[in-house]
């Protein structure tokens, strides 16, 4: 049997909610809906986001209430637009074969004699967000005295936000005998009190331990230098290709810039915060769900309620300035038994933090290191090969330019194409990463959480930047052994074309799609100035600093900017791509995100 059949669920609602797949109960539904289909009692649920909750207040509702009387019969509280919507939304697809069932949602920003027009046609279930719910109830637009059901839902969120006053004010005009069920993802001593004040004896579950987040999130911090966090998030972005992901700032300028910054530097991002117009937010949250957008970049109040399915990071740019908040931050990820990851870039003054954060979700945090230049590149490598082993072929628009392009790669074998193919994209990563310093912070107090490490060394050296002779300097040429060069042709091309003498060239270090090369410090001038306009089979021949100081605008020209490489495969589901060329801009300057104007060198 049917498992939501055997909770007490009828048929026309468990074939409704089959169809959105719902095959079996989440354990919140298991344990709830029994208990809420009795009807008689008052209720506490101490339950995260994003775990079944809106069904397991919404079927059993279905079930009690009275649908051939046309009068509001429960009404739901909640903190949020997105939430009121989604919330309206859900229980009416729980409804689609329960007839005359009438939903409306009432929240601010939105057209109210629209929802006045609903209310005056017969609703049996209000969805409202606590403001606009008074301006009608101010309006005597709405009979309550047949409700028989409140909900509060992220009752912790509604107080957070100031709702306290408002809800009191609501439920005063409610029936006395009616139940209230009350949810909410923490318990602070405010919606203790509420639940005190308004309910009789409640039944109380609590999903999972107290103040335990949801088991499928794992919770990483990064901790980076202040002025590093910006680099080190596009590098944890790099390194997962496939993100779709949420990230979270504290205010709404830092919101807006960091979605600015972002754009420019050929991501696809956008910023979601209460400065918008609701047609604004409307417009980014539906690219958001439908892919166009890869990272949205959020407020906690714009993001509050939002339920996107698979969003597979949540990023704490910025923590949360009220610890709870975490919890709802992180909850947008790892939904419906989903797993996901929700990460903090945090500087060492923050650790205290994290520690308080750990107590509220019951659960440690895993230290993670920033990746390196090579990991993201090799991350990036086989995420093209992925998309390349997977990507849906337009035969028909393809087809007629099969011939010549067969005809192009004639003399080359299966190998070579791939290789070239491969290294299209990798060489952009390379150049772009290939210096790219170690960003993990040293914590302040080794003592303290007792995993002081190396800031250099290591994996990071790998692009290569020490053991050469302090009157040598060390140049980066994007030619390699892919090429075809050895070390003997190397000689011999950089010579040619600069006109120095073998001798002033120390050790040249051959790689696959580039190399290093070391030359006599009075030379160098001379190598930059004789590969200015040197083209290799089609390609213009790039000759930089090695090292950490190579990009700092020195040589001009040659330096990369703030942005990303420009991968011609990153382009969001509808193939559209964002945000421009910005792989030789020179000294982008944007915010400090600490909030001070200042001019940011060039990295990498
Ligand atoms: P909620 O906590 O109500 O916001 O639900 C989170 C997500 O889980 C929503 O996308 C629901 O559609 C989905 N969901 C809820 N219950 C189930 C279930 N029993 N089986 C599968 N998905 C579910």
């Amino acid at each position: 049997m049917n498992p939501f059949i055997e909770l007490g669920i009828r048929h026309d609602i468990v074939n409704a909610i089959t169809e959105l797949g719902f095959e079996k109960p989440t354990p919140i539904q298991e344990q709830a809906v029994p208990v809420l289909l009795a009807g008689s009692n008052d209720f506490v649920g101490l339950a995260q986001t994003g775990t079944g909750k809106t069904a397991a207040f919404g079927l059993p509702l279905l079930e009690l209430l009275d649908f051939s009387l046309n009068a509001p019969q429960a009404l739901i509280l909640c903190p949020t637009r997105e939430l009121c919507l989604q919330i309206s939304k859900d229980i009416e697809k729980f409804a689609k074969n329960v007839p005359d069932v009438h939903v409306v949602a009432v929240y601010g920003g939105a057209n109210i004699s629209d929802q006045l027009r609903q209310i005056r046609r017969g609703v049996q279930i209000v969805v409202a967000t606590p403001g606009r719910m008074l301006d009608i109830i101010g309006r005597k637009a709405i009979d309550f005295s047949n409700v028989r059901y409140v909900v509060l839902d992220e009752a912790d969120e509604m107080l957070n936000m100031g709702f306290q006053e408002d809800i009191n004010n609501i439920l005063s005009t409610t029936p006395k005998e009616k139940k209230t069920w009350l949810f909410s993802a923490t318990m602070p001593a405010e919606v203790r009190r509420i639940a005190k004040q308004y309910m009789t004896d409640p039944v109380e579950l609590t999903m999972g331990t107290k103040n335990t987040g949801n088991v499928n999130i794992e919770h990483e911090y990064y901790m980076v230098r202040a002025r590093d966090k910006y680099a080190a998030f596009k590098r944890i972005v790099d390194f997962n290709p496939d993100i779709f992901g949420i990230v979270f700032c504290r205010t709404k300028v830092e919101t807006q810039e960091i979605a600015e910054a972002l754009i420019k530097d050929g991501y696809n991002a956008d910023a979601l915060h209460g400065d918008l117009s609701q047609q604004q937010r409307d417009k980014v949250m539906k690219r958001y769900r439908d892919r166009s957008l890869q990272l949205l970049i959020a407020t906690d109040v714009a993001a509050r309620g939002i339920d996107v399915n698979d969003v597979t990071h949540v990023i704490n740019f910025s923590l949360p300035d009220e610890i709870e908040n975490y919890t709802h931050r992180s909850g947008r990820t790892a939904r419906a038994g989903k797993t996901g990851i929700s990460i903090a870039i945090i500087n060492s003054k923050e650790m205290g933090k994290i520690r308080q954060i750990e107590r509220v979700i019951g659960k440690k945090f895993v230290k993670a290191e920033i990746p390196n230049g090579f990991d993201v590149c090799e991350k990036q490598l086989f995420g093209l090969v992925h998309k390349v082993n997977n990507v849906p072929v337009n035969e028909d628009l393809i087809g007629p330019y099969m011939a010549r392009i067969m005809e192009e790669f004639a003399e080359m074998d299966k190998e070579e194409i791939v290789k070239r193919f491969a290294s299209i994209e990798f060489n952009r990563f390379l150049d772009y990463y290939k210096n790219a310093p170690d960003l993990n912070a040293v914590a302040e107090s080794a003592g303290s959480f007792g995993d002081r490490r190396e800031t250099s060394g290591g994996k990071g050296e790998r692009f290569g930047r020490t053991g050469y002779k302090s009157d040598f300097t060390r140049l980066f040429l994007n030619l390699g052994s892919v090429d075809e060069f050895t070390r003997g042709d190397m000689l011999g091309f950089i010579c040619n074309n600069t006109k120095i003498s073998g001798k002033s060239i120390g050790k040249i270090d051959l790689k696959g799609v580039y190399t290093f090369f070391e030359v006599e410090n009075e030379v160098v001038d001379k190598v930059f100035s004789g590969f200015q306009t040197v083209e290799f089979k089609g390609r213009q021949v790039r000759v930089e600093m090695a090292g950490e100081g190579r990009a700092e605008g020195s040589k001009g020209g040659f330096g990369h900017g703030g942005g990303r490489p420009k991968p011609s495969y990153r382009s969001n589901s509808q193939g559209q791509r964002r945000g421009r060329d910005n792989d030789h801009e020179s000294g982008t300057g944007f915010r400090d995100f600490s909030g001070k104007r200042k001019e940011v060198k060039k990295r990498w």
